[in-house]
Parts: C-alpha cells; sequence; structure tokens
C-alpha cells in the first residue's frame, strides 16, 4: 500500500518508512486469494458491492462500497502496467476465480495462490527504481509529532534497539499504512510487525477511530506451534475435508446446515467453543484428499510436514487465529483522518467497506484504491510551507519490551477479546490493557495496549451479536444498535476507569456514527 502511494506521487519526493525490509513483514506479500473485481463477462459492480453490503452484517456504507467496486478495474490495470502477471485464460482474459459469498467469479490472481507476492514483487521493484522515493527499512513509527493540532512528522525508533535515541522526519502529510492487529492475539495468521502501532499512533494523537470490535478470524490455523500459524485454506473444506474433535465427533453438523461449509464466522466459533470445553479439534483430510493432498495443496501440505504431520494419513490440529481487523482509524472517501495532515490506508484504516464482516479479497481491492486516491489527494493539496518540529514534542525515554507482559497481552486478547466474547472477561481485558497502555515504560508494548484498549473497550460497548463480534451474554443481533462505532482513545480510557473504580460502571458509550 506506501509503494503504490509513493510510485503514484513520483516524482514528488516521498519517504517510505517499513519496520521491516520491503516485502516481508507484510500481510500483502501472503495473500493467497487475490483481488476482488468485477471484470469478467455477466458481472458488473452493482452486483460486487451488493455482496459486500451482505457480508457485512448491516455496517458497510453502500457508497463506498460501490465507489470500491467501481474502481477496481482500474486498479488491476495499473498493477498489470506495474508488471503483476495475473492468470489468463486461453482468450487472454482476466482469469477470475470464486470465493465465498462472491455471487460471481470475480478474484483475479496469479499462479493460483501467489497473488500477494507477486504484488509485492511488482511494486518494490517500481519504488527501488523510482529516484524520488527514500526508503527507511528496519524502523518502526512510533509517534506522531503534532504541530498546531496537525502532523508535523513521524517520530522512529531502530528495530532491536530499544534503547536507541529515536529519530524524527518532518513532514506535513504523513500516510499510515501498517495493516492489522492480529499480532495482538497470541493465535494468528498475520507477521509480527501487524501489532496494530499505526492505529495507537494516531488514536494517541486523537484521531477518531471505527468500528474497532470488529475483527475476523480464520477457523483453521494450523497448531504447530509456529506464530504466525500457517492456514490450511477453507478450500480443503470445500474438498470435503471435515473438522472432528479429539473423540473423533464431527461437531459442525449440530451447528449449522451447512456444517463445515458454514459461514466463516460460524465455523470459528464451532471450533473455539470444542477448544475451550477442553477438546482439541483437527481438519481431517484423510478420507477427502489422502494421497492427492501434497498435489492439491502444496503450501499447506509443506506447513504440516513441517510440523512433523503427514496430512494424507493424519488429522491436521488446528484452531481460530486473528485475521482481519475491519476497524480502524476512520478515514473519509478520500483517505483522509480526522487529524490535519494524516492519511490512512489498507487494513490500518477503517474507510466504512467491511462492516462487521469482510468478504474475501475486498482487502486488497480496498487498500490499491485509496493508495491511489490519497496520493491524488495529497498531489492536490500539497502544503508549501516545510514542517518545523520543535524539540519538545519529541520523547526520548524508552526501556527493553517486557516479554511476559506482551505475552500476557496477547493471551487476554485471545482469551477475552477474541472468537467468543463475553461482558466479565472483557471488562477483565479493558482493565489490563488500561493499566499497561499507563504504566509501560516501552513504547511499542504501550502503543499495542493502546490498540488493545480500542477493541476491548468498544467490544464492551456493543451489547449485541453482529458479524464477527460474539456475545454469549448477548447472543442476538439488534436492529437498534446497526450502527458504526466512532470512539476516541479518551473515550476508551473513560470506559477503563469506570469499569476499574465501581462494579457498576457509569458505561459511558461510543459515539454511534
Ligand atoms: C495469510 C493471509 C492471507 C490473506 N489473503 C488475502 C487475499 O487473498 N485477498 C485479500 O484481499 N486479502 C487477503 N488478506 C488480507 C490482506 O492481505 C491484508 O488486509 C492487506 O494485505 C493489508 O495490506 P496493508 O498494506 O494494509 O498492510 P501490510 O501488507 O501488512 O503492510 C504493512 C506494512 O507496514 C509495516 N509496519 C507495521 N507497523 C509499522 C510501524 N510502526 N512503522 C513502520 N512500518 C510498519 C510492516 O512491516 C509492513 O511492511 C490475507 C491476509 C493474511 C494474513
Amino acid at each position: 500500500m506506501p509503494d503504490y502511494s509513493a510510485r503514484w506521487l513520483a516524482p514528488r519526493p516521498v519517504t517510505v518508512v517499513s519496520a521491516a525490509p520491503l516485502g516481508q513483514g507484510a500481510s500483502t506479500a501472503w495473500a493467497q486469494g487475490g483481488i476482488a473485481a468485477a471484470v469478467a463477462e455477466g458481472d458488473s459492480a452493482e452486483a460486487h458491492a451488493a455482496d459486500t453490503v451482505a457480508a457485512g452484517a448491516g455496517l458497510v456504507d453502500e457508497s463506498i462500497a460501490l465507489g470500491l467496486a467501481r474502481e477496481a478495474g482500474a486498479r488491476v490495470r495499473d498493477l498489470l502496467h506495474y508488471g503483476v502477471p495475473f492468470d489468463r485464460d486461453l482468450e487472454g482474459k482476466l482469469a477470475v476465480g470464486r470465493e465465498a459469498a462472491h455471487s460471481a467469479r470475480r478474484i483475479v490472481h496469479v499462479r493460483g495462490d501467489m497473488a500477494g507476492m507477486a504484488i509485492m514483487t511488482a511494486l518494490i521493484e517500481a519504488v527501488r527504481g523510482t529516484p524520488s522515493i527514500r526508503v527507511i527499512e528496519g524502523y518502526a513509527a512510533e509517534a506522531l509529532l503534532m504541530e498546531d493540532g496537525a502532523v508535523g512528522g513521524l517520530q522512529l525508533r531502530h528495530i532491536g534497539d530499544d534503547t536507541a535515541r529515536p529519530v524524527t522526519i518532518a513532514s506535513r502529510a504523513v500516510v499510515l499504512a501498517t495493516g492489522g492487529i492480529g499480532h495482538l492475539y497470541a493465535v494468528t495468521t498475520n507477521p509480527a510487525e501487524a501489532s496494530g502501532l499505526g492505529l495507537a499512533i494516531a488514536a494517541r494523537a486523537g484521531a477518531a477511530i471505527e468500528d474497532p470490535e470488529f475483527v475476523q478470524f480464520h477457523p483453521t490455523a494450523i497448531m504447530a506451534g509456529r506464530d504466525p500459524a500457517p492456514l490450511a485454506t477453507e478450500a480443503l473444506r470445500g474438498e470435503g475435508a471435515t473438522l472432528i474433535n479429539d473423540r473423533g465427533e464431527r461437531f459442525m453438523q449440530a451447528l449449522h446446515p451447512l456444517a463445515e461449509l458454514a459461514p466463516r464466522d460460524i465455523v470459528a466459533r464451532g471450533v473455539f467453543a470444542e477448544i475451550a470445553a477442553g477438546r482439541g479439534v483437527f481438519l481431517d483430510a484423510t478420507r477427502a484428499l489422502g494421497a492427492h493432498f501434497a498435489e492439491k495443496f502444496p503450501t499447506v501440505h509443506a506447513s504440516c510436514l513441517a510440523a512433523g504431520i503427514d496430512p494424507a494419513t493424519q488429522p491436521i490440529p488446528v484452531a481460530p487465529a486473528a485475521h482481519y481487523h475491519m476497524g480502524g482509524i476512520s478515514v473519509d472517501r478520500h483517505g483522509r483522518s480526522s487529524i490535519e495532515g494524516l492519511w490512512a490506508g489498507g487494513e490500518v484504516s477503517c474507510t466504512g467497506a467491511h462492516g462487521a464482516n469482510r468478504l474475501a479479497s475486498n482487502s486488497l481491492l480496498e487498500a490499491v484504491v485509496y493508495a491511489a486516491r490519497i496520493a491524488e489527494d495529497i498531489a492536490g493539496c500539497a502544503s508549501a510551507t516545510p514542517a518545523r518540529l520543535s524539540p519538545a514534542s519529541i520523547s526520548q525515554q524508552n526501556h527493553p519490551i517486557p516479554a511476559l507482559l506482551e505475552a500476557r497481552l496477547r493471551k487476554t486478547m485471545t482469551s477475552h477479546v477474541g472468537v467468543i466474547r463475553d461482558g466479565d472477561g472483557l471488562a477483565e481485558a479493558v482493565r489490563a490493557f488500561a493499566d499497561i497502555e499507563r504504566e509501560c515504560s516501552n513504547v511499542a508494548l504501550r502503543n499495542m495496549a493502546t490498540t488493545a484498549l480500542l477493541v476491548a473497550a468498544s467490544a464492551w460497548s456493543r451489547h449485541e451479536s453482529r458479524g464477527a463480534h460474539y456475545r454469549t451474554d448477548w447472543p442476538l443481533e439488534k436492529p437498534a444498535l446497526a450502527q458504526r462505532t466512532m470512539t476516541t482513545l479518551a473515550t476508551a480510557r473513560e470506559i477503563a476507569a469506570s469499569l476499574t473504580e465501581d462494579a457498576a460502571p457509569r458505561n459511558p458509550q461510543p459515539m454511534i456514527a
């Protein structure tokens, strides 16, 4: 996403900062499905938008969904121009695949499951070949530097050297494109860099945050002792693989008429409930695929073998994993946040396109559409006066990250702010994250706690179940609550204070957009 915007802005000077070397530590490179785009004959942007709205459980902004769907074709053409080798059919037209909850075949892909890597490779090559783009790798952004209520720059710190002096960059236009929050959870499919730092940085500067409670969980991550956990793709269940518990029982048949092929959030809840009841869960492909496993699913096969499991003859141990954040920094249709000089794009942002549940392969689409819009917006309103930073705005203090506290935060997110939630567990999580947020002397962990607090406090405040947000104490969707959450860090802290002060909380609510 930053690579795309930076390339678009050339020849204007742009600095790209990345915590990991470009191409590493990014969910984009791991995307296996592709990009949703209504480019096939008989399909339409309207049909794509309707599917997006249906998936989002009443919270998708219909005009935003339609705008995304309409711009998809143009953005796919841009990527072709950058050299992304999307698969084509025998007539040379873009080949399109089908994914869950899409009413048409509309996923453009590269060599089957290589779309993300191909997009990253092409964009990185374009960025490295553009003289106006400076790339700083191995530095994490840790704070926005504010001047007179607007963005004046960014504070960075070298990865792996917590006590090093921070580095500052003065700039009147900052784009946060730091990805998701999966690594706030103990079990996730996301890279370690997806730890919610960008969202925290914006929130700490006062930005409005939207829908943070909505986190999508993938039902079948492979439990092979790896962090992040590799995916056992949904296509395995499409091929007939079944979910069983450690007694060999197929538990999904009792939960939904479609059993293992039920919607993603329902399967995730079924798997989570079995695990919470002390029964292990396995994906059994021994009968459905057997000896054909390696040839049909080479990536999953390799992940299993690395963990000492032969999926042709043995069931694969699985668990739900944090996969995608629907919420984020609230932005308008140009990617502008509520803070002057701050834009956000990709998974760290909340545009209103996903509502309470993301439709498969819409996230890469959203990232490229907003990358282009943000670049156009910045080009159109670039300030002539260079930013100046007063030394007072820079905080030097930092201490090494307390690893045990980080592990506790991630465990609390998985157990209390995960697939199945309830008021007591959420309140406990809110109090724990508020303590870390207030007292931790390591900036990265404090930022992680800031984002965790926003997610937990908004989940505590939403007294219903909707989309990916499920509460046992409020198990039904309430029509009166079909509104997006608009909140701030100040509100989240107020909720934490009320939960800490007394047993009967004052019940401060985030604003509803
Ligand atoms: C396994 C997997 C498969 C997926 N498959 C698909 C799919 O098929 N189709 C689809 O549409 N979506 C898919 N998704 C979701 C999609 O990949 C992501 O939502 C999307 O790639 C996010 O792009 P991004 O640019 O916002 O973030 P990323 O691609 O994650 O990039 C974020 C960048 O920010 C850097 N960073 C993070 N914090 C900081 C900081 N503080 N300072 C500096 N740099 C920082 C990171 O190092 C990284 O380079 C998948 C996700 C996963 C995990």
